[in-house]
């Protein structure tokens, strides 16, 4: 069943987003935070397709314009100074916070703090805020934290499952899933295909190049290339994600029997 609440990465394809003290937005809010808020949601979080950047894709026609009736949670991590500290969430100009923007602005305040102490922030300049706005998406962009100040970064790593479950727990407004020692991968059969290519001699040769590239066995079939199996949810996705920002190709996973 497809949940109402889902999860934009922020950022994506192309465009890392801001990079300092090692990490970038882009990657890890899709490997670190975003994989491990769904885990904790006991599936009633799903992620906005980690290879598209969906800004972009609202510039398209699609992104929040594929969300409608979705409670929408945007995530990235903030960029100024290395002193600049603090959280914040972001919504279209003239709305109001609402109980879940209530509860994930205490999830900030709990672990960052607010920057410049206060909560939210309405703006009437970002494209997903203003589309959502205007068609009537529940939707908020949270900047989770500083990526430019070091002290938050190594908190944000070192915090991330207990971040990750308490956001959870707001999103869902339950209690997290699980025991509070949770697995850290989700086992099963897992392939990554691309999307099709014009003839099959294209897919033989993007397959060769893919696994001289990357490895992951990955073959011809029916004008897409398929890879190996992967033992876990999150190796697959790993492979898709380098597959996705390598050659692009619209990747996808699909769970084998
Ligand atoms: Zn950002």
């Amino acid at each position: 069943m497809m949940s109402k609440n889902i999860i934009v990465c922020g950022h994506g394809a192309g465009d890392p987003g801001a990079a300092d003290n090692g990490i970038n937005e882009r990657d890890f809010i899709r490997q670190e935070l975003a994989p491990r808020i769904k885990k904790y949601s006991g599936g009633e979080i799903e992620i906005y397709d980690m290879s598209k950047n969906c800004y972009r894709e609202t510039k398209d026609g699609r992104g929040i314009h594929s969300l409608k009736g979705k409670i929408v949670i945007e995530f990235h991590l903030d960029a100024a100074s290395k002193t600049s500290k603090g959280g914040h969430i972001i919504f279209g100009a003239g709305l109001k916070a609402d109980s879940l923007d209530n509860r994930l602005a205490d999830v900030i305040k709990k672990h960052f703090g607010w920057r410049h102490d206060r909560a939210f922030h309405p703006r009437d300049n970002l494209l997903n805020a203003n589309t959502a706005k205007r068609i009537g998406v529940n939707y908020r962009l949270v900047e989770v934290c500083f990526v430019t100040n070091p002290t938050e970064v190594a908190y944000l790593k070192k915090n991330i499952d207990q971040i990750a479950k308490d956001f959870a727990e707001a999103i869902t407004n339950k209690v997290a899933a699980g025991s509070n020692k949770p697995s850290t991968s989700t086992p099963g059969k897992y392939r990554v295909y691309t999307g099709i290519f014009k003839t099959d001699e294209e897919a033989k040769k993007q397959a060769k190049l893919i696994g001289a590239k990357l490895g992951y066995k990955p073959f011809p079939k029916e004008k897409r290339v398929w890879t190996g199996v992967f033992n876990t949810l999150e190796s697959a996705m790993t492979a898709q994600q380098k597959i996705s920002r390598e050659f692009g190709f619209n990747p996808q996973i699909r769970k084998e029997d």
